[in-house]
């Protein structure tokens, strides 16, 4: 009933309703995958905003990608006339970044610092080490950045860590120079970002009343996978300890699902859903059971595999669509196979189906399965687009671009530096730039201001690179960002280096992209443009700022921020300085190199990493590589909170599809340059029977013939002969041994005749037609390989 009184309630179900219209407080929304958590989560912004009970600017959301931020804001600006863009809607450390820039000042920072990413702390540490001698085999730059990760997440500065022993004093010790070398660097790795903002907000009670005041309304998606700093920056936000009870100021609306959580390995912790349900004395529990996402095969799927986890808090998930399509089960011969296979069916999806390419999703566990996959889908000319792996931002000459910019940005930017001195080639050595080094530790200042410093030719050469550097900086006052790019690539040589290199037509194309890219966040972020984008009503006339917090909320505290779009995030709270759209742009690409927005619109395939596909949805989902060792992953199968972990992790994949899903495994696997052997995942043993369609290979063997050609003559008649059927599908597992009906007809597990060797095993087979080739093993002979195409095998019942 009350749905009717407005549009935007309208659809929900009661449980969604209650949680869209809680009145103020904290609530805890617990609830299963595709039950519209993110979505009650969205409804809810709106509906404060449209009754008046929130201003745009008192509200707060936090998401856990990028892509999800993007997508809320979306929804939102089309339920809403409101400026969306000055909302404070994010990533943790998007609005961490948003925060340091407003009061960089009080955060000790300079308002253009740049932000390391995970590759560029890498190589400072790298880089450090080198200058203070550390012994890199006792000390794995990895393991420190690792560590120094760790203690940040933990909250600790160098000098709150203990150490009991000399290895870890050793490590505090590198920790702390690595401090001093970003801070005089002026650069932030991410979790500096977030530790950084969270101890300017404790420290600063100026900073953190004004805060508090604003938000009255914070909202958390995602909430099981915060990790502890996260949470305690939430804290900060919310309210104050008082005389050791927490007292909070506006309300905190904490979603999640503890069946979803899968960033345990990088310190999200659970528990926080119960500190919270304490610590804020949290009166409202609303739980989701109903699923809108998925058919009831798919959810069955899910349901059975996690209920195989012990540690979970109870929820239920049903759904009112039908069966739909059975989950398909595919086992393959080989990667390729299964590559195969899946590129067959997405074009059958495509071309019979209906299917939007970019509602197809090819899922993994790891990353490095997504080449071979890659290669098929561009062989037989299907485009695609991956997410995470190596990202548009992180391609090595966008990186060098980038460093490029950095230096116009900050001369003093060690990193960027060190990167591109001698990039392209000019003559400057790897001694030279240790001489430098030294030069520059000595006189405790910038790699920069200590060329001088270097004597002879090398000198020379390091005075022209920095010369030119400042030339081109002095060159780009002025310019628009396209220009500066455009001037940059000219001037260092970038792109004329690349048209002498083998694979630098690629390189100049991306290069080409980064123009695109600095473009199209000109146009998004209102940019480099005289006119700024203010809400318009539903006539289309822009509102003015009192119109807008009139029609919205009569109660709220004064902003003491104006409606202004401005740019979101990097204005300076006193002053109001705004950073250069260089700066700007440099920002976005360290935050956002998830998001390969080069290729944005296309309508491609995407692959991903079960990881990167949480909170998204699809169509079409693929599980590839569901295999003992891979998924579950062989770190973590052996202890059983890792196990448990796992199983979250695939429950997250299989609640991604909406209509349809596949799972496959692979007999043989090429994976970091050796061939293995796996077996089927535990996982499929966990799945309900009756939800599962087992498909056989289709074309395994004889490349040519056609399987769906219908007459059976298109088994060469020996093997159908052999095994008297010629059907693709059986009902369920146990799997038949016959399974794998074409040509050699043969598969790992089933018995074999050979003339010569007598009866042995076969344990494996690895590639098609004439290179098909089988392991066999042989109780008199041992293990052998043999060539199917000469060697006679038959198969023994
Ligand atoms: P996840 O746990 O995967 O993040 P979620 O709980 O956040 O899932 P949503 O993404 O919000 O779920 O919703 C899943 C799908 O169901 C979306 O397509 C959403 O639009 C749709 N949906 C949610 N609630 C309703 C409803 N009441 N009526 C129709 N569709 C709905
Ligand atoms: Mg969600």
């Amino acid at each position: 009933a009350a749905s009717a009184a407005s549009p935007l309630l309208a659809n929900l179900n009661d449980e969604q309703l209650a949680a869209v219209t809680l009145p103020a407080g904290h609530a805890l929304i617990l609830a299963g995958a595709g039950s519209g958590k993110t979505r009650v989560l969205t409804t809810r912004i709106a509906w404060l905003l449209q009754n008046g009970y929130a201003t745009p600017g008192g509200i707060l959301a936090v998401t856990f990608t990028n892509k999800a931020a993007k997508e809320m804001v979306a929804r939102l600006s089309a339920m809403l006339p409101v400026n969306v863009r000055g909302m404070w809607i994010g990533t943790f450390h998007g609005l961490c970044n948003r925060l340091l820039r407003a009061h960089h000042k009080a955060a000790g920072l300079s308002q253009s610092f740049q932000i390391l990413d995970t590759q560029d702390q890498l190589s400072a540490i790298k880089r450090l080490c080198k200058q203070h001698n550390v012994d890199d085999e006792r000390f794995p730059p990895k393991q420190l950045a690792y560590f120094i990760a760790n203690c940040k997440e933990e909250g600790l500065r160098p000098a709150n860590v203990e150490a009991h022993d000399s290895d870890s004093r050793k490590k505090v010790e590198i920790y702390q120079l690595y401090e001093d070398q970003c801070q005089r660097e002026g650069v932030v790795d991410f979790g500096e970002l977030m530790l950084r903002s969270y101890e300017l907000l404790r420290d600063n009670d100026p900073i953190r009343e004004h805060y508090q005041r604003r938000f009255q309304h914070i909202l958390v998606d995602e909430f099981q996978d915060t990790n502890k700093l996260q949470y305690a920056w939430l804290k900060q936000l919310a309210g104050n300890d008082v005389g050791g009870r927490f007292e909070a100021r506006g309300s905190v609306i904490a979603v999640g699902d503890d069946d979803q959580s899968i960033y345990a390995f990088r310190g999200a912790r659970v528990g926080n859903m119960t500190d919270f349900v304490r610590e804020f004395d949290v009166q409202r529990q609303i739980k989701l059971e109903q699923n809108y996402r998925s058919y009831s095969n798919i959810l069955d799927s899910a349901n059975a595999l996690i209920s195989h986890n012990s540690r979970r808090l109870g929820k239920n998930l049903r759904t009112t669509q039908g069966a739909g399509e059975p989950v398909r089960v595919y086992e393959a011969s080989s990667d390729l196979a299964e590559a195969q296979w899946m590129v067959d069916e997405i074009k059958q999806l495509v071309r019979n189906d209906g299917f939007e390419r970019k509602e197809i999703a090819v899922l993994y566990r790891s990353n490095a399965q997504s080449r071979v996959i890659e290669s098929a889908l561009f062989n037989a000319s299907v485009p695609y687009r991956v997410y995470g792996g190596l990202r548009f931002f992180e391609r090595a000459e966008i990186k060098h671009a980038l460093a490029y910019l950095r230096l116009l940005e900050n001369p003093h930017d060690d990193t960027s530096f060190t990167r591109v001195v001698n990039f392209p080639p000019r003559g400057i050595g790897a001694r030279s730039i240790e001489v430098l080094q030294d030069a520059a530790r000595a006189a405790g200042c910038s790699l920069h201001d200590a060329v001088s410093a270097v004597p002879g030719k090398a000198g020379a050469n390091l005075g022209a690179f920095v010369a030119m550097v400042d030339v081109l900086r002095e060159q780009t006052q002025g310019l628009n960002l396209r220009g500066i790019i455009e001037q940059m690539l000219e001037s260092t040589g970038l792109v004329e280096h690349f048209r002498t290199e083998k694979e630098g037509a690629d390189r100049i194309e991306n290069l080409q992209e980064l123009v695109n890219a600095a473009e199209s966040f000109v146009t998004q972020e209102g940019f480099g443009r005289d006119a700024v984008a203010l809400p318009l009503d539903e006539h289309g006339t822009p509102l003015t700022q009192s119109a807008v917090s009139q029609g919205l909320d009569p109660n709220a505290p004064v902003l003491d921020e104006p409606l202004k779009p401005a740019v979101p995030g990097i204005v300076d709270a006193d002053t109001g300085e705004t950073l250069s759209p260089l700066a700007a742009f440099l920002t976005h690409a360290a935050l956002e190199a998830g998001d390969n927005q080069a290729q944005a619109g296309q309508d491609a395939v995407q692959l991903m990493t079960v990881h990167a596909s949480k909170g998204l949805e699809f169509d079409g989902v693929f599980i590839g590589g569901m295999e003992e060792g891979l998924f579950p992953h062989e770190n973590s199968a052996s202890d059983r909170d890792g196990l448990e972990e796992e199983r979250r992790l695939m429950y997250v994949a299989i609640t991604r599809a909406r209509k349809r899903l596949y799972l496959s495994h692979s007999q043989t696997r090429m994976l970091h340059g050796q061939t293995r052997y796996n077996i089927k995942s535990r996982f499929f043993d966990e799945l309900p029977e009756s939800a599962l369609k087992w498909i056989t290979p289709k074309q395994q063997g004889f490349g040519s013939y056609a399987p769906n050609s219908g007459a059976g003559g298109a088994y060469p008649s020996g093997a159908r002969g052999q095994f008297g059927f010629k059907s693709e599908t059986f009902a369920s597992p146990p799997v038949p041994v016959q399974k794998t009906a074409p040509s050699h007809g043969l598969r790992a597990g089933i018995n074999v005749f050979h003339t010569k060797f007598g009866e042995g095993k076969v344990l494996a087979i690895e590639g098609t037609g004439d290179d098909a080739r089988a392991q066999v093993n042989f109780p008199r002979h041992g293990t052998k390989w043999l060539a199917l195409s000469v060697a006679k095998l038959t198969v023994v019942d």
